[in-house]
């Protein structure tokens, strides 16, 4: 089955003077998708949500909602809901007129502002709140009277930015699941910003990497880790990040300063196909090193530099010859002690590697 466009961004550009905040980005927004744009502070997120709700005019490009052009159309007549980070609720208001707020403005019947507020509301689990001000509830409840109120009316596109960011950790996780939830059982479109990659990973159908004003990957969460495509969207995603060797590649090998690495087979084959290409970075996720205390078929040698049990895992940083430290994630059970002579391998079939002019994955 096909599925059904929801919005489509053509070419879309915005400059603010000589600042190119969104350049030539195309992007097809499909019917009840979780999106979510992931990028560092000033890539243009932002700017890319307020050109879909109509908040900034484009300099060039198309934007269709429903496929209807909508560059000239302001925002109240594009149907959408936007939750922003300053979850702005009015605050001489009780919960219920703030959430049926957004149809009294419409001079909806009182008979259907009292059944969506009360569906909604349910929903939300907030019905016992109802007559409370904004002031008497917790960070979490408001966050969620301010969803509830986007989701009063059936709105063509939902539009978050940073929705979750002034809550707590704790909160914000437990808020992260209920919208995840929430958002496939309404089966709401909804295009979500946010610099936290636990967030676009666990939330997102897809997810948007954004650079420089530019979509750099948009894929499942579990391509944009297993499969980036470039050093940036690999640098980027993955926390602690992936270590980056810089080395030379010449027949089924890599030598970088502290090793000489042969590659499997089908890695190399691919390296060939890919054509000529020397200087290389060779990416390796920090759970793919291996580290022990004994000397194993393809380990090297290295030292810890320090050692750092986190409950679930130990983070074990290390160095070779030089002063640059890696990393390697492992179990909690090894422990050891700084300046400790080690042996770290790599999952042969995990690593990556980009050509270091373009930096584009080559595997
Ligand atoms: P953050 O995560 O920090 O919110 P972002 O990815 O959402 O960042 P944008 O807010 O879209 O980034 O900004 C993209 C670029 O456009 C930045 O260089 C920013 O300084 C610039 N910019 C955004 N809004 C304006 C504006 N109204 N006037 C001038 N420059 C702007």
């Amino acid at each position: 089955m096909e599925t059904a466009v929801k919005a489509s961004l053509k070419n879309v550009t915005k400059k603010f003077d000589e600042v190119v905040a969104v350049n030539n980005v195309s992007l097809d927004i499909y019917e009840g998708e979780f999106l979510v744009l992931l990028g560092p502070s000033g890539s243009g997120k932002t700017t890319l949500l307020r050109l879909l709700a109509g908040l900034e005019q484009l300099t060039a490009g198309d934007i269709y909602i429903e496929e209807t052009l909508v560059n000239d159309l302001p925002p109240r007549h594009r149907n959408i809901a936007m939750v922003f980070q300053s979850y702005a609720l009015y605050p001489h208001m009780t919960v219920y007129e703030n959430l049926a707020y957004p149809l009294k403005i419409r001079k909806r019947p009182e008979a259907e502002k009292r059944q969506r507020v009360a569906e909604v509301a349910e929903r939300l689990e907030i019905s016992e709140l109802l007559k409370r001000k904004p002031k008497q509830l917790s960070g979490g409840q408001r966050q969620r009277v301010a969803l509830g109120r986007a989701m009063i009316r059936q709105a063509n596109l939902f539009l978050m930015d940073e929705p979750l960011s002034n809550l707590d950790a704790k909160l914000r996780v437990q808020m992260r699941a209920e919208l995840r939830r929430l958002q496939k059982s309404l089966g709401t479109t909804t295009v979500y910003v946010t610099h936290d990659q636990a967030e676009a990973m666990t939330l997102a159908d897809r997810v948007a990497i954004v650079n420089n004003g530019v979509i750099q990957q948009l894929a499942s969460p579990a391509d944009i880790y297993f499969h980036p495509i470039n050093r940036f969207v690999a640098g980027f995603v993955g926390s602690p990040q992936m270590n980056f060797f810089i080395g030379t590649y010449t027949q089924g090998q890599i030598t970088t300063d502290h090793f000489a690495y042969p590659l499997l087979a089908d890695i190399t084959q691919k390296l060939e196909e890919h054509g000529k290409v020397e200087k290389v970075l060779l990416g390796i996720r920090p759970e793919d090193i291996e580290v022990g205390k004994t000397q194993t078929e393809g380990a090297y040698p290295a030292k810890v530099y320090v050692s750092e049990l986190m409950g679930a895992e130990t983070f074990v940083f290390f160095h070779f010859s030089g002063t640059e430290t890696f990393l390697s994630r492992t179990s909690p059970d090894f422990s050891a002690n700084m300046d400790e002579d080690i042996w770290v391998s790599f999952k042969d079939k995990k690593i990556h590697v980009f050509d270091y002019e373009t930096e584009v994955a080559i595997i």
